[in-house]
């Protein structure tokens, strides 16, 4: 073997050891090493479940000896014998992965049953119901849990007897009809598996330990670790804990509790019990659980005592804790302690409760509150009363957080046309959104869309815009010639038609379901302000629009990291002179169709620094594809060819002529301006005019003006000479100073590979982490989602590259671009501003590799700045 110790008495433990023996292992150590009363046990280490894989799923002969070895250490300490029919040991298997994991396998309770240990169990006790109660629930746990026998056929046996024997409760079965419910199950597990139910204890056991190391690959874990960041080489401990008895009868019971309210965290116990029961009755909801506060009537010396270990393990691991007890005969065992799960709100309430209590210091708190949780307080939720009673008619991705109802439209400008007529709340389906959409998406509460991924364009721009959005929802049929779509269970919706998204879940509704909408204040205030004094990182927006602005300001933003223009040139007002602008012929043409450009531009440009106060705003020069912007219907295109005086022929050649294979590797980004400098020139003059404007007024906007999609320093400098002449010649002519900056995006893998010599050019590197993910991986951004499923499920990706940074290797391209960035220039300026700026763990390799800032959509910005602190707070650590 390899010198490891593969199994550790819970005496040899403690919760310094979870990345081994896991989160309940761990601490049911460290409960052991307190003196508190816990059953005797050991742990199979989540090393023994990585070498399981390891040695192609197989527990090799020195780990099973060493299991079998602590077994009788157990044995000689607790004086009962494992398989023993005068003395039995029998022993729980649960999982335990170093963070708590709710979809894998859970518990298998009263394991080392057998026809005749149950005799004996029945004899020493004196009580023949309780040993076959416990003997029907072992055979039913096992069967489901490690041979995989649907639950189901088992409560349906249940449930026979019990209408047989005229019984509404499992209580009320006595000793004989738990007799002939054994009788049954044993029979159904024949007939399912082909052979006997195993009657050797120590087969049964090691097959439960092989069946928790098997679930921690089963398809609920590994969607669960995508969706929490937990890695797949981790692996789950398995806990092997001598049985204590709550269904010993009415002395005895079970029961959950946590020490704060886990919903508002309010500081009080908090949790209910059942007597005459075992663990999983408490959740299975057949007999309705007592509140813990009964248990002071019913038992007031347990109670106390539960009262008393609850402050020793709050006050220990000085943290909100998650409790699972027993009580046999009058006695109190505490199976588990864990830092309980608890909703954004209780998160923060603990978190600043506990530092005013003068349990933890500042920074302590900060890492008791999971950034990405701070969702759920920004966004408005639905009312908990009217969800609980809905019931989704389909589930789509959860591509934007928050809760939406309002009435459904297919196409954008049906949405505006609704708003302007008053319809107050609007829902926009449609099949896949495009920028053309972009204002019939502002005016809507929620987007839903039937395909796209995370990264697709509804879910980005909703994001940016705070929209709730489900996307790629194929579970719906949509419909938008004839506007309508068709829900899974085949109701038709048409226009007006009442629906409700939550952006959260991913879950669609066919009704109509009240929101409330959330503040930031109080403790969330109070916590954000400590991040703040912490963090190294500065935190900007992505932001298009005053109002984006505005939200970026009342959510802690410092400045806009990436103003996209593009968003700016939809409006009905402009989208016909930028059209012009596309298909002139002529540069006086194009100068002509820019010139009415300009003084819209320029008022959008006054109107976000006004809002930014000074703060600095980085403006990015047009990036998409020029066909984005043209008309795709022939009517459209007549009208157009109308407007300009051409032929709808000759209109519809050009606008085939744009048509790109690879659009996304397209005639875009700087390319544009290498074609056409008069765009790069109206831009920057609009820029710069706008800044001149709004300094005039007292304000002190230094304009960073940023060239998209460079690969090549040469066609930086090209159309970085078009922006400086243009500036330069617009501060001269107006007589007023200003200070600006150039810069450029790294988002092509050339850019960053370069980045010494794009950096002798560029004052300040803006990271597309979305292209630079795009153009590295070579996968569609918009496309990718097909088939990433299939990577997750073969284990190929373990989380989306598009939303979590892939820092080996598109990391690596951001590190060098840093490195060789600041060789050449020491002072350049160095941000993110792909959708990775918002998300947690990539914040957390931000501020690692040394950037200034990261930029996120205005609704992440709470979140950047706690994740920004907590690299902090954890380098500390470290
Ligand atoms: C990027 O590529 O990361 C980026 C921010 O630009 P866009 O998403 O607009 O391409
Ligand atoms: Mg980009």
């Amino acid at each position: 073997m390899d010198g490891r110790k593969y199994v550790y008495m819970f005496t040899e433990g403690n919760a310094g050891m979870r990345n081994l023996l896991g989160g309940k292992g761990a601490n049911l150590a460290e409960m052991t090493g307190l003196g508190l009363p816990v059953p005797r046990g050991f742990t199979v280490t989540t090393e023994a479940c990585t070498k399981y894989y390891d040695d192609g799923k197989q527990i090799v002969p020195e780990i099973e000896e060493d299991i079998y070895l602590k077994l009788s250490n157990m044995e000689n300490i607790v004086q009962k014998k494992f398989g023993d029919s005068n003395n039995p040991l029998l022993v729980s298997v649960r999982s335990g992965a170093r963070v708590s994991m709710p979809g894998m396998m859970d518990t298998i309770l009263n394991l080392g049953l057998n026809d005749t240990v149950v005799e004996g169990l029945a004899k020493l006790t004196n009580n023949e119901r309780f040993a076959y109660d416990s003997y029907r629930r072992f055979i039913q746990m096992f069967s489901d849990v490690v041979m995989e026998i649907e639950k189901v056929k088992f409560e349906k046996i249940l449930d026979a007897v019990k209408e047989e024997n005229g019984a509404q409760y499992d209580t009320e079965l006595n000793a004989d009809n738990l007799k002939e419910v054994v009788k049954r199950y044993k029979e159904l597990y024949k007939k399912e598996k082909g052979e006997e139910f195993p009657q050797d204890p120590r087969i049964q056991l090691m097959e439960a330990v092989k069946a928790v190391f098997r679930s921690w690959d089963n398809p609920r874990a590994i969607v669960y670790r995508r969706l929490n960041d937990i890695p797949g080489n981790w692996g789950t401990a398995v806990n092997v804990q001598e049985m204590v008895y709550g269904n010993m009868g009415n002395d005895s019971g079970t029961g959950v509790a946590f020490t704060r309210n886990p919903s508002t965290g309010e500081r009080k116990l908090y949790g209910e019990f059942l007597m005459n029961a075992q663990g999983e009755d408490v959740v299975a909801g057949i007999r309705t659980p007592q509140s813990i506060e009964q248990l002071k009537d019913i038992m007031p010396d347990v109670y106390n005592e539960f009262v008393k270990v609850a402050g020793i393990l709050e006050n220990h691991f000085k943290d909100m804790q998650d409790m699972e007890f027993t009580i046999e005969k009058a006695k109190l065992f505490m199976l588990q302690t864990r830092n309980g799960k608890r909703t954004a709100q209780a998160a923060l309430k603990v978190a600043v409760d506990l530092v005013a209590e003068g349990m933890i210091n500042n920074e302590e708190a900060l890492l008791k509150v999971d950034p990405k949780q701070l969702d759920q307080l920004l966004h408005p939720n639905f009312e908990p009363i009217a969800l609980k009673a809905a019931k989704p008619v389909a589930k789509g991705l959860p591509a934007s957080p928050g809760a939406a109802t309002g009435k459904v439209y297919f196409y954008a400008e049906d949405t505006v046309n609704a708003v302007k007529n008053g319809v107050k709340d609007v829902i926009l389906v449609r099949l896949e959104t495009s920028p053309e959409d972009i204002e019939g998406m502002h005016v809507s509460k929620g987007i839903l869309t039937g395909r796209g991924g995370m990264t697709s364009h509804a879910a980005v721009v909703a994001r940016g815009m705070g929209t709730c959005c489900v996307a790629g929802c194929s579970e719906i049929k949509i419909n938008e010639e004839e506007k309508y779509f068709i829900d899974k269970n085949g109701r038709k919706y048409v226009e007006g038609d009442y629906i409700s998204l939550d952006g959260s879940t991913g879950n669609v509704y066919g009704e109509r379901i009240p929101t409330v909408e959330t503040t930031m204040s109080g403790d969330f205030a109070k916590l954000m302000g400590w991040a703040d004094q912490v963090r190294k990182l500065k935190v900007r927006a992505n932001a298009d629009t005053p109002t984006d602005a505005r939200t970026a300001i009342k959510f802690g933003a410092e400045g806009i990291g990436l103003c996209r223009t593009e968003h700016m040139f939809f409006e009905p007002d402009r989208i016909e002179p930028m059209r012009e602008m596309i298909v002139a012929k002529t540069v006086e043409q194009r100068r002509k169709a820019l010139d009415k450009l300009l003084p819209m531009q320029r008022s959008d440009f006054e109107g976000l620094f006004t809002e930014m106060k000074g703060y600095p705003v980085t403006i990015r020069l047009l990036d998409p594809p020029l066909h984005e912007f043209v008309p795709k219907e022939d009517e459209d295109i007549k009208a157009l060819a109308a407007d300009m005086g051409i032929e709808f022929s000759e209109l519809k050649s050009m606008i085939e002529d744009l048509h790109e294979f690879n659009p996304m590797m397209g005639h875009r980004g700087c390319r544009l301006a290498v074609t056409y400098p008069e765009m790069a020139e109206m831009q920057t003059r609009a820029i710069i005019e706008a800044a001149i404007n709004v300094n005039k007024g007292g304000m002190h906007v230094i304009p960073e003006i940023m060239i998209p999609l460079v690969g090549e320093v040469k066609e930086l400098k090209f159309v970085k000479d078009i922006v400086v002449k243009t500036a330069d010649e617009v501060i001269k002519n107006s007589g007023a100073e200003l200070k600006y900056m150039v810069g450029t995006m790294i988002e092509i893998p050339r850019a960053a590979l370069t980045a010494d010599d794009i950096a002798t050019e560029a004052e300040f590197f803006s990271f597309g982490t979305n292209d630079l993910t795009q153009m590295t991986y070579g996968f569609s951004r918009d496309d990718a989602g097909k088939f990433l499923d299939e990577y997750y499920n073969k284990k190929i990706f373990e989380s989306d590259p598009f939303a979590k940074l892939d820092q080996t290797g598109v990391g690596k391209l951001v590190k060098m671009s840093v490195e060789l960035g600041r060789k050449t220039r020491p002072d350049i300026k160095l941000g993110i501003c792909g959708e990775h700026g918002g998300e947690p763990s990539s914040v957390e390799f931000c501020h690692t590799v040394g950037l200034n800032y990261v930029s996120c959509s205005p609704f992440r910005v709470p979140i950047s700045r706690l994740a920004a602190a907590q690299a902090v707070v954890k380098e500390k650590k470290a």
